[in-house]
Parts: C-alpha cells; sequence; structure tokens
C-alpha cells in the first residue's frame, strides 16, 4: 500500500493545474491519467494551437445552474494570470477574435510547459492507469489502481473532465463517483455541438454543405454573432456550436442573416438607384449564391427591384432577420466540445471547489456544472478551479 497526500483522478487541463499548485505547497501528489498522454484535449484543442484564454473571461460567458459559483475561481485565477504563466513559458500567442487567445505555434507547447511545472513541483505523473475500486477511510480515501496496486490519499480530486469524445478517453467516471458519496448532479448533455436535420430537410438543404454566412443566431435572449456553417448532416461553424449549448430538442433556433444589415434600407435604397437589377443577383452580393438559388427554387420572385413594393421588402427582410430553422438533433458527444451540467455547483464550496458534504473530496474542471461560451472559456474554467483546489486539496 502507498500513500500520498493527494490524489488526482485525469491529468487534462484542470488536474495538472490542480497537481501544479498543490505540489508546489509541499504536498506529495499522485497524478492519475488512464491515456498514454496528458492533455489530449489541449493537444487537438484550437484546430491543434489551443485557444488558451479569453480577454473577456467572466462569469457572464458560463452556463451553469447557479450563475454566481465560477465567480470566485476566476477572479482568483485570472485569464491574466494564464497569459502571464504562457508568457513565463516563452510562448508566443495573438489573438484571433473576440478575445481568443491562441499559440502561434502549438497547442502541445501548453502541455510541454504544465508537464515541466508538474515534474517541477515534484508530481509524480502516472499513466495508462485507471482507478477500479475506491472508498473513504478513517483519515481520507483508499483507491485501488488498475496495476493492481493500493494507494491511500487524505485528499482526492477528480478532475476526468466530461463525456464528450469518448474515443480520446472521456468516462462518466467522475459522475459515478459523485453518485457513489451522494453529491447531486444535474442533467448532463452535449454542449459546443452541431445540430442535425431530419432526412427531407436535409435533402433540401444538402446543395448548401459547405456555404458559410454571417448570422445572430438566438435562442431566447441568448445571442451570438458569428458565422454559421451548412454541414452534410445539418448546421455547426460558431454561432450554432454557441447556440447549441441553450437549445434543447424540439426547439427551434432563430438566425438573423447579416445582422449588421437593415435589409430592408439596404434593399430600398438599391431600389432606388438601380431598380432594373433582379432580386436574387441583388441578394446574392451579400448572401451565398446556392442559398439565394435555394430561394428561388422555392419561390423567391425573380423580378427586378422596381417590381417590388415596400410592402414586399419589408416581408423579405423580415424573413431574412427571423429565419427559423428547427433542428432535430445534435451530434452527440462524439463531436460534442464540452458536456453541459454535472456535478451540481450547490454541493460544492466555491472558493476551494471542495465538496460541502465530502471533506477531502474535491471536483474540477468539465465534470463540474459550470460550461463555457466557445473561445478559450472553457479551459479558463479549468485552470481556475484546479488553480483553486490546489491551494487546499
Ligand atoms: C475538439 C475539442 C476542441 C476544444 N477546443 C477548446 C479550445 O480551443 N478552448 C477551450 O477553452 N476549450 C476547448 N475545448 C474544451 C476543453 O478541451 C475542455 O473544456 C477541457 O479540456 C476540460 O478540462 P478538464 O481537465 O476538466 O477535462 P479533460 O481535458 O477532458 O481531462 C480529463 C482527463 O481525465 C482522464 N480520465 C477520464 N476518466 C478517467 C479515469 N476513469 N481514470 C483516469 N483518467 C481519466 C481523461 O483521459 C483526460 O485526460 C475543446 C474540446 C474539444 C473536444
Amino acid at each position: 500500500m502507498s500513500r500520498c497526500d493527494v490524489a488526482i483522478i485525469g491529468a487534462g487541463a484542470a488536474g495538472m493545474m490542480c497537481a501544479i499548485e498543490a505540489g508546489r505547497r509541499g504536498r506529495s501528489v499522485r497524478l492519475i491519467e488512464h491515456v498514454k498522454s496528458p492533455g489530449e484535449k489541449i493537444r487537438i484543442s484550437g484546430g491543434g494551437r489551443c485557444n488558451f484564454t479569453n480577454l473577456h473571461a467572466t462569469a457572464a460567458n458560463y452556463i451553469s445552474g447557479n450563475p454566481h459559483f465560477m465567480k470566485s475561481a476566476l477572479k482568483r485565477y485570472t485569464q491574466w494570470d494564464f497569459i502571464d504563466w504562457v508568457d513565463r513559458k516563452g510562448i508566443a500567442w495573438h489573438e484571433k477574435t473576440l478575445g481568443q487567445l491562441f499559440c502561434d505555434g502549438s497547442a502541445r507547447q501548453i502541455i510541454d510547459g504544465l508537464v515541466g511545472d508538474l515534474r517541477e513541483a515534484g508530481v509524480t505523473l502516472q499513466l495508462e492507469t485507471g482507478v477500479t475500486a475506491h472508498e473513504r477511510t478513517a483519515d481520507g480515501f483508499a483507491l485501488t489502481l488498475s496495476d493492481g496496486s493500493t494507494l491511500d490519499c487524505a485528499s482526492l480530486v477528480i478532475a476526468s473532465g466530461g463525456k464528450s469524445i469518448p474515443k480520446m478517453g472521456a468516462t462518466g467516471f467522475g459522475y459515478d463517483v459523485a453518485r457513489e458519496y451522494g453529491i447531486p448532479l444535474t442533467e448532463t448533455r452535449p454542449g459546443l455541438v452541431p445540430l442535425t436535420f431530419d432526412p427531407d430537410t436535409l435533402t433540401r438543404f444538402k446543395p448548401l454543405s459547405g456555404v458559410s454566412v454571417p448570422v445572430r443566431a438566438s435562442h431566447g435572449k441568448t445571442q451570438f454573432d458569428e458565422a454559421l456553417l451548412f454541414t452534410h448532416r445539418g448546421l455547426s461553424g460558431p454561432a450554432i456550436l454557441q447556440i447549441s449549448s441553450y437549445w434543447r430538442e424540439g426547439e427551434s433556433v432563430d438566425l438573423n442573416l447579416h445582422p449588421e444589415l437593415d435589409w430592408f434600407e439596404t434593399l430600398r435604397a438599391t431600389r432606388q438607384e438601380n431598380g432594373r437589377r433582379a432580386l436574387p443577383t441583388v441578394l446574392g452580393e451579400s448572401l451565398p449564391k446556392r442559398l439565394v438559388q435555394l430561394w428561388v427554387e422555392e419561390g423567391l420572385s425573380t423580378g427586378n427591384l422596381a417590381d417590388q413594393s415596400d410592402r414586399a421588402l419589408r416581408e423579405l427582410s423580415q424573413k431574412l432577420a427571423h429565419w427559423t430553422v428547427r433542428p432535430t438533433g445534435s451530434e452527440g458527444y462524439r463531436t460534442a466540445e464540452v458536456t453541459l451540467g454535472g456535478v451540481d455547483t450547490h454541493a460544492l464550496d466555491s472558493k476551494t471547489m471542495q465538496a460541502l458534504s465530502q471533506p477531502g473530496l474535491f471536483f474540477v474542471g468539465e465534470v463540474v456544472d459550470v460550461t463555457g461560451w466557445l473561445g478559450g472559456y472553457n479551459f479558463q474554467w479549468a485552470w481556475s478551479s484546479g488553480w483553486c483546489a490546489g491551494q487546499y486539496a
């Protein structure tokens, strides 16, 4: 039987950050990971460049059953703290758009930096090892590992992530642990995920596969101004990934095509300048031609602008600003970037990430019911929550 102060399950972003901090406090730390390498999601994130944080990260960018829960952690370890860390590692970065920060080079630089810090902090990283059993003891927890060994620890940190991308090592382990210790969970579902259509709608939109258009995607009061992409399964692109975290099956999504345009004023002004231009031609200057072509096939007037009354232009503008689509489902955990829901934040201390009913048991990162928007917010939550738990575990 071996013993350590802190056992952390999962060497992703949150688990590594937590291990480094606990190790720096002089705690003996064992970081247990069941796949071959640490930080696999970091490696594939941001198209291989890791969108590691967002300049504008605040609690407003997160979805949770308790919208205040993440405030403390985000304040104690901020995006500026992580940017500082990136700078100290000499990793060059740039802002792509909307405050999203990416490595200039490769996401591997982030993993290498973290692994270097793990080493310096004296953390034992144990790869290709799972946990086959765990139980409470008088002074902590006893784990049985997949290599048959046992490990006693005073603090147990669950950093095993969510269910998204099972083929990369995602498991429901963290949720099972929570259940076993009587810690409540909120409903889990895929987030930041492409949405799918029924076969008839797919046939209708088939010619649009690969077409992209700027939209304002809305669901209730929540809206995102980003690109939409038609795919051979349905809809994707940042605007759809963002709204997918709010969308529920059976609901529709409202799309404002080119939200920066006042369509009625634009069309009316164009009619005044040159009324002999055909309506589809004019629309095709702002919108993808294949989309306009589809509408023509479905009855859009091919007449000149001069033939369009104010009322007709108003009706068309209204449709362009409120194009309603009704997805039938999502691509699920196979492609979802995150898992919504998870360990109920009401059961955790927001300062320490410790379970209120189970001293010594901590939950960090994606396994917790805190989900960020697309754009670096999810890694910031992993860094912030991991850092906080690392101060107390
Ligand atoms: C394709 C893709 C791209 C993404 N891009 C970005 C991005 O650019 N920016 C951003 O902010 N977010 C991005 N995300 C989301 C981000 O990757 C996650 O929010 C983040 O990785 C969560 O960190 P975590 O440490 O909580 O969990 P994870 O990174 O999932 O780490 C959990 C670790 O636990 C291990 N594990 C699981 N079960 C067990 C077990 N039973 N025993 C031992 N180990 C176990 C897993 O193998 C994994 O290594 C992306 C996600 C995906 C899927």
